[in-house]
């Protein structure tokens, strides 16, 4: 089906009804039958040469009004029906139109391609090509949503002129727009849309404030020949491909191929597989000393996830995080660490008589989810421990985006007594600016980027030197990450490190290899100057 026809005589009948349903037919018809009638009675009573009886004008008033009441009936009624139809069709075009761009919506779309590909003939390809625009988020937030749509409006009306006559185009809601083409003979067809796609989007919008806007998209293609795809398959491979395009830079296209499904069913398994282990503990916590260089004692150990694979075995955190985060299953996962962490914590504290603090990474998606404080004080609840037992990891990359939205949760973590650390601190620039705004955090956790040249590298030096010098002018404790050596651990302390995490004290391991490490102190190498 192409939209376009059916589409328009749709309007055209809707137009037609409710003209019928809006004109004022029914006083019309009564005004003039009753007129009609009343003439005619008159006329009969007062002609003298016709055949009809004067007696008989009544029975000609009352047949003429009788007809007229009932035309007026019909009318009302057809009215009625008229309008209630003229009604159900504007609601259902509404239904599968964008109200911004008058394109078909994503149900309107997903409907017209279901049709099409019910009807596939011959040899010829259906194709879909999903664009996703690549400025329109910063247009939206440096000059607002107004101008954002002035984009999509503008973007739509370009697609419109280079799309052949049966083609589709839909908008999928935000930034994303489909084109689905018929009956093309062969995939570069479908390129080579893609690429006038892309050159009608080079030139810039201009919008009402006379400011140009660029508007380049990232394109996905995926096509069915005689294969099985539905709709929503056929979209969701566009979307992956899409994805692809993006990742590799925008303002491109990729088409989806065999590899790319082989890895998106495989991603699938995971994600399935990661279900379960959730669900039946799988999903275990080691922990690892963050070592106090000038004491060598332990009272704090990070968190970290492993997945016990019953046959795949132990399964590091990088492996299936990604994942994890993906699917949102990230949520479930980073508060079984929490409540499995916090849980620890009251363990190792009633069995030394003396509080040990453990670290929770936390995810992007945690952050952002608005029950993350909720979870928090339920677990500190549930588990009994002091809310400064806990220290809530997150990453400089997760500050330096959108920090105005986040420190809303950040304020309500601390307000309970939360502490928090940023996390691989030196590789996402956050600017002095964002870092003044999170006085509220304790640690700052150098990442290992910076530590493993340390000795021999005098920028690393200089580096953390002035990381070290900012984190005590905001009143951070600062903590080493990876460190392997001994002298890095020397050099590290000699340029001012508080604490000391690494594989040289302890690698991270279960629960009970730590138990013994609580009261125990490390030796820990004396502080070397190599100057900066
Ligand atoms: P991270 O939070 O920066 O954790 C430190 C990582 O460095 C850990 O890797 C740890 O095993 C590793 N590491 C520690 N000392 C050394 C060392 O001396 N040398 C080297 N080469 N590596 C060292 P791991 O356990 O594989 O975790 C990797 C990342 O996964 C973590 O980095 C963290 O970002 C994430 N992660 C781990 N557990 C969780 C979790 O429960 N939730 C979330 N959201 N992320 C987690
Ligand atoms: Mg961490
Ligand atoms: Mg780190």
């Amino acid at each position: 089906m192409s939209d376009s026809e059916p589409h328009v005589g749709a309007e055209s009948a809707t137009v037609a009804r409710s003209w019928l349903g809006e004109a004022p037919v029914t006083p019309v018809i009564l005004v003039v039958g009753g007129a009609a009638s009343i003439a005619l009675w008159f006329g009969v009573r007062v002609s003298d040469g016709l055949s009809v009886e004067r007696s008989a004008s009544w029975l000609v008033l009352f047949f003429g009004l009788a007809l007229t009441g009932l035309a007026a009936l019909f009318a009302r009624t057809m009215r009625r029906h008229s309008l209630t139809l003229g009604r159900l069709e504007r609601s259902e075009h509404d239904a599968k139109h964008d109200v911004l761009t008058g394109l078909l919506n994503r149900a309107g779309l997903t409907e017209a391609l279901t049709d099409i590909l019910s009807d596939r003939r011959g040899a010829a390809l259906s194709g879909v090509l999903f664009l996703d625009l690549d400025r329109l988020k910063v247009v939206n937030d440096s000059i607002g949503h107004s101008a954002g749509d002035e984009v999509l409006s503008e973007v739509a009306r370009r697609l419109a002129l280079i799309i052949r006559e049966d083609d589709i185009i839909g908008r999928f809601g935000g930034d994303e727009f489909v084109i689905v083409s018929t009956g093309v003979p062969a995939i570069s067809d479908l390129t080579t849309l893609a690429d006038r796609v892309l050159d009608a989007l080079k030139e810039p919008a201009v919008l009402s404030d006379e400011s140009s806007q660029m508007i380049a998209a990232s394109i996905g293609i995926a096509f069915a020949a005689r294969s099985e795809a539905t709709a929503e398959d056929l979209l969701r491979d566009a979307d992956l491909a899409m994805y692809r395009a993006k990742e590799a830079g925008g303002a491109r296209y990729e088409v989806f191929d065999d590899e790319m499904r082989a890895q998106a069913v495989a991603r699938l398994e995971v994600e399935r597989e990661l279900r379960r282990a959730i669900r039946t503990g799988q999903l275990i916590v080691h922990y690892q000393p963050i070592v106090d260089v000038r004491t060598g004692g332990v009272d704090r150990l990070e968190a970290l996830v492993r997945w016990q694979h019953p046959v795949r075995g132990m399964i590091p955190p990088g492996a299936f995080l990604s994942v994890a985060a993906e699917s949102g299953l990230i949520v479930d996962v980073g508060e079984h660490v929490l409540r499995e962490a916090c849980r620890q914590s009251a363990l190792w504290t009633a069995a030394i008589g003396r509080e040990v603090m453990v670290s929770v990474n936390v995810a992007e998606r945690q952050l952002v989810d608005t029950s993350l404080v909720d979870t928090v004080r339920r677990v500190i609840g549930e588990t009994g421990i002091n809310p400064s037992q806990l220290e809530l990891e997150i990453t400089e990359e997760l500050i330096v985006d959108r920090l105005d939205h986040r420190l809303t949760v950040l304020h309500e973590l601390v307000a309970m007594g939360v502490q928090l650390a940023i996390d691989d601190f030196g590789t996402s620039r956050a600017s002095l600016g964002q870092l003044k705004k999170l006085d509220m955090v304790n640690t700052l956790k150098i990442d290992r980027a910076f530590v493993i040249d340390v000795v021999n590298d005098v920028v690393d030096r200089k580096i953390i030197t002035a990381i070290v010098a900012l984190a005590e002018s905001v009143g951070m404790e600062v903590v080493a990450e990876g460190v392997e050596d001994a002298d890095q651990v020397s050099v590290l302390r000699q340029l001012g490190i508080d604490r000391i995490q690494g594989f040289y004290f302890q690698r991270p391991g279960p629960s009970e290899n730590m138990a013994s490490l609580l009261g125990k102190r490390f030796e820990v190498p004396e502080p070397i100057d190599l100057g900066i």
